[in-house]
C-alpha cells in the first residue's frame, strides 16, 4: 500500500489508462449518443444505413458478378458498407473461439463473463473477444455485456450524473504499448529491466492480464473530473455506480482492501460485467472476483 502511494504520487496519471491523450471531445458526455443495439422504437428519420446497406448490396452483387469467386471476401466488403454511419455498430469477429485447454483453464468452458483474469491467470496470446459493440467514442465491449452497460449509463444520466466511459476493450498490441511506456518510465530509477518491469506492473498490467483485453471492463469518471486517482471515490459518480453497479452485473473489480488478492492497486474506475447473479453476491459480500471464484 505504501508503495502504491509512493509510486502513484511520483505518477499522478498512471498511464495504464490512455484517455487523457485520446482525441476526445470532452465538452460533451462521451457516452451520451450511445444506442441500444436492438432499435425498435427508432423513428424513419435520416437514416443513411438503409441507403448504405443497399449500395453495398449492390457493389457487392457487382463485385461478385465481375470478380472471380474465391478472389473476393465479399462478406467483409459488405459490412464495411453497412457499418459506415450508425454510431453504434456490431462488429462480430468471425471465427474468434477462445482458445481450448490452455491458459486461463480454471474458467475456460464456464460462465463468460466469470472469465478470471489476472497475473496469475492471463489470457492466451490468440484470446479473442467473440464479438463487439463499438460505442460512439471509439470505445468497445464484449457485445455480450453491452445492454446492461447501456442501462448502467442511462439510470446513472438518469439520476442527472455524468458517467463518462474512458476506457473499455484493449488490443495485445494497446496493452504492450502501455506497459513498455511504463517500464521506459521506471527504467530512470530502476536498476535492472527486471526490476523496472516489476515497477511498472504494479500500475500498468502486463500484456494478457488486463481484464481490458477480455473485452469485459470499462473505466468510468465522472466527466467533472477526470483523474485516475483516488480522488475519484468521491466524485458523485462513483457514489453512484459504487452503490448501484451490482444492479447491472457490474463490479468494482480493483477495491483498496483486496489489493493483495487481486493483485492490482485501488482503482475507483475500474468496472468489470460479471453478470446480476455474481454482481450481487460479490458486492453484498464485500469479497472480490477471485475469492468469490475460490467459493465456486
Ligand atoms: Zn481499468
Amino acid at each position: 500500500m505504501s508503495i502504491h502511494s509512493c509510486i502513484f504520487h511520483d505518477f499522478p496519471l498512471p498511464d495504464r489508462e490512455y484517455y487523457a491523450a485520446a482525441p476526445m471531445q470532452w465538452d460533451e458526455p462521451a457516452v451520451s449518443r450511445l444506442r441500444r443495439p436492438a432499435p425498435s422504437r427508432r423513428k424513419p428519420r435520416r437514416s443513411p444505413l438503409p441507403l448504405l446497406a443497399l449500395l453495398g448490396l449492390v457493389l457487392f452483387a457487382g463485385g461478385f458478378l465481375l470478380g472471380r469467386a474465391g478472389a473476393v471476401s465479399g462478406g467483409e466488403a459488405a459490412g464495411a458498407a453497412a457499418g459506415g454511419g450508425e454510431p453504434v455498430r456490431i462488429l462480430a469477429v468471425p471465427g474468434a473461439v477462445r482458445s481450448e485447454g490452455e491458459g486461463n483453464a480454471p474458467n475456460s468452458g464456464e460462465d463468460w463473463a466469470l472469465l478470471l483474469v489476472n497475473g496469475d491467470h492471463p489470457l492466451p496470446k490468440d484470446f479473442q473477444v467473440p464479438a463487439f459493440t463499438q460505442l460512439v467514442n471509439g470505445h468497445s465491449i464484449d457485445k455480450r455485456a453491452y445492454p446492461d452497460l447501456q442501462r448502467m449509463m442511462d439510470a446513472c444520466r438518469a439520476d442527472g450524473l455524468q458517467p463518462t466511459i474512458c476506457s473499455s476493450y484493449r488490443t495485445w498490441e494497446k496493452q504492450e504499448e502501455l506497459f513498455e511506456r511504463k517500464v521506459q518510465a521506471c527504467l530512470s530509477t530502476a536498476a535492472s529491466r527486471q526490476e523496472a518491469e516489476e515497477q511498472a506492473a504494479l500500475w500498468v498490467a502486463r500484456p494478457g492480464t488486463s481484464e481490458h483485453q477480455a473485452g469485459l471492463a470499462v473505466d468510468i469518471v465522472d466527466k467533472s473530473y477526470q483523474l485516475l486517482d483516488e480522488g475519484q471515490e468521491d466524485t458523485a459518480v462513483q457514489k453512484w455506480l459504487m452503490e448501484h453497479c451490482a444492479e447491472y452485473g457490474f463490479i468494482l473489480r480493483y477495491p483498496t482492501e483486496k489489493s493483495a488478492l487481486t493483485g492490482v492497486g485501488y482503482e475507483p474506475w475500474h468496472y468489470r460485467y460479471v453478470g446480476v447473479e455474481a454482481a450481487g453476491e460479490i458486492m453484498r459480500l464485500g469479497i472480490c472476483l477471485e475469492e468469490y471464484l475460490e467459493e465456486g
